[in-house]
């Protein structure tokens, strides 16, 4: 294949179209104008659309948005409703209970309730509207160094057209060198580039581990009457069941308009449990009698799943490289205690803004000048969010009540909590074998009906997220060693990547006959939600980016 490739130059590059990316790309172009300069910015996004990747709880804290738009109503800004109060409720088995006293972090009241696929896409109209050049559809697939090595110049895009046997097809279109003075990741948590980068470049030095969560979601349509019809809290948050109190997470429900709720479990990958199945987890939470009372007569309309960056401040990474900059999941700005990213990813796109004009201001885009960023960051109120909370994920992993002990310190000390710098492993490394796991999924999960409507099963779930990828490309998820998983993996963990995937990508097969073991693997149905190349305990499996324009095509969750 001749690897010549068309080059398009621009000013600023930004990679990944959420929430940082646009609210950057915006802040950039309004800055530039005020300040007199004619920045040519192009943003790019792996996504068919720009929102069609963009799943999240999802409650707006404005704050961001106030700062960029102020007058985001009028300009047309997609709510669904305002908060109108918050529920939070213990749940066993069979009942409910009411928090009383919820932390003040947590209070949503006058926040938004949005979607957030539309609301990126609004974003990004409104980025067109002030001329950056925005590219659906084109995954970036390498990241592009200058001559010394480590000055990030760009971005070179995945070729489309290539067969599963590795070859150009009939329709092959090369991927193009894009390159760019400034580029700015902001690919969501567990970027594909930017886990090269902080390999290459090695931006964690001295920093904690990033660790995630996984939310599996869904938006259903309600009937007319239903729980929400007597103006009681539309923003409800759930701890206990089914997950208990070793494995953190929980469940929300969020009123939307037009009587459509939004619905989701979110999971902590630190987990032990090999046999947890986190699809299973987000049917049972469904299916406790609080839950069903109040989705009943309902239909699910759209699902989806994603991880979430939620280990805080000690796991933010070098913020600037040479001719690079990380915002958004990428460089885990998401408040852990408030559950909430989208204002913190927005107000990590806009510092960086800030910088990148100060940049090209001077004509340096080395690491030192770029390295603004990181001082805006510090003086920032992002900062000081993702500060309180520096210890909180460690509190939450802990298993049992202690956590609360740890909650209750750091809250009474400004996040300081029992002690500071509370250590964090790596997700990849809690599960437990399942001869030490005293398991109580051991015996497998009670067999579940689905009715196709308002309990869907995975499949039916990848159906509802409009998931598509062309079938005659090269698997985007790597298996490094086959026999690794159907061997050691399965002796140790059964194959825990059948569970922890929401999209039913892999499957273990078992000859009838012989008792050989197969991973059989169905990647047009993968979400994109990376919690496998996360939570493989042998760093097995890597996901790389599709085509371009693959993936899910969500529209409402
Ligand atoms: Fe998520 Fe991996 Fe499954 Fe795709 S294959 S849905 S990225 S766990």
């Amino acid at each position: 294949m001749d690897d010549v490739r068309e080059q398009i130059e621009f000013d600023v590059l930004f990679v990944g179209g959420g929430p940082a990316s646009l609210a950057g790309a915006i802040h950039l172009m309004k800055l530039a104008k005020s300040e007199g300069l004619n920045l040519e910015v192009a943003l790019i996004e792996k996504g068919a659309d720009i929102g069609s990747h963009a799943l999240s709880g999802a409650i707006l804290n404005p704050i961001a948005l106030k700062e960029l738009i102020p007058d985001y109503r009028e300009a047309g800004c997609p709510i669904e409703t305002d908060v109108r109060g918050d529920e939070f409720y213990f749940l066993t088995r069979t009942r409910r209970y009411g928090v009383p006293l919820i932390p003040k972090y947590m209070h949503n009241k006058g926040f938004h309730i949005i979607s957030l696929s539309k609301f990126v896409s609004w974003l990004g109209r409104v980025a067109e509207d002030l001329g950056v050049n925005i590219f659906p559809g084109f995954a970036g697939k390498e990241v592009l160094y200058g001559q010394d090595d480590s000055t990030v110049i760009g971005v070179r895009t995945g070729d489309k057209g290539i067969g599963k046997d590795n070859t150009p097809k009939t329709n092959f279109e090369p991927g193009i060198d894009i390159l760019a003075k400034v580029t700015v990741f902001g690919e969501g948590p567990r970027g594909s580039l930017f886990e090269t980068i902080s390999k290459k470049l090695k931006i964690f030095e001295g920093k904690m581990p990033q660790v995630f969560e996984t939310g599996i979601k869904e938006v259903s349509q309600l009937p007319e009457t239903n729980y929400f019809s007597d103006s009681r809290g539309n923003d409800i948050h759930t701890f206990g069941y089914p997950l208990g109190l070793n494995t953190h997470g929980g469940g929300f429900i969020y009123q939307m308009k037009d009587h459509r709720i939004s619905l989701g479990l979110i999971v902590g990958l630190s987990y032990q449990d090999p046999i947890l199945d986190l699809y299973e987890e987000f049917i049972r939470f469904k299916r406790h009698p609080f839950i069903t009372e109040l989705i009943k007569g309902g239909q699910v309309i759209e699902q989806g799943a994603r991880t979430i960056i939620t280990g805080g401040y000690y796991t933010v990474p070098e913020l600037a490289v040479g001719g690079g900059l990380f915002v958004g999941s990428s460089a885990s700005m998401l408040n852990a205690p408030a559950l909430k990213g989208i204002h913190t990813s927005m107000k990590s796109g806009m510092l960086a803004a800030e910088a990148i004009v100060e940049a090209f201001s001077k004509g340096s885009f080395t690491k030192e000048a770029l390295g603004y960023y990181h001082q805006l960051f510090e003086d920032s109120w992002l900062k000081k969010e993702l500060y309180v909370g520096r210890n909180f994920f460690q509190a939450i992993s802990k298993k049992g009540l202690v956590k609360f002990l740890h909650l209750g310190a750091q809250y009474l000390t400004g996040g300081r909590g029992i002690f500071d710098k509370m250590p964090i492993e790596e997700d990849s490394g809690t599960l437990a074998s399942l001869k030490d796991v005293d398991s109580q999924l051991a015996a497998g999960y009670e067999k579940q009906t689905y009715d196709g409507v308002l309990f869907v099963d995975k499949l039916t779930g990848v159906y509802l997220s409009k998931t598509q990828h062309r079938e005659d490309q090269p698997c985007h998820l790597i298996v490094q060693d086959p026999n690794l998983c159907v061997n050691e993996c399965f002796e140790t963990y059964r194959c825990p990547c059948t569970r922890f995937c929401p999209g039913n990508v892999y499957e273990l097969e078992i000859d009838d006959k012989t008792q050989e073991k197969r991973l059989k693997l169905s990647p047009s149905n993968c979400l994109h939600c990376k919690t496998c190349d996360i939570k493989d305990p042998y760093g097995n499996i890597v996901w790389i980016c599709p085509e371009g324009g693959d993936g899910p095509r969500y529209t409402v969750v």
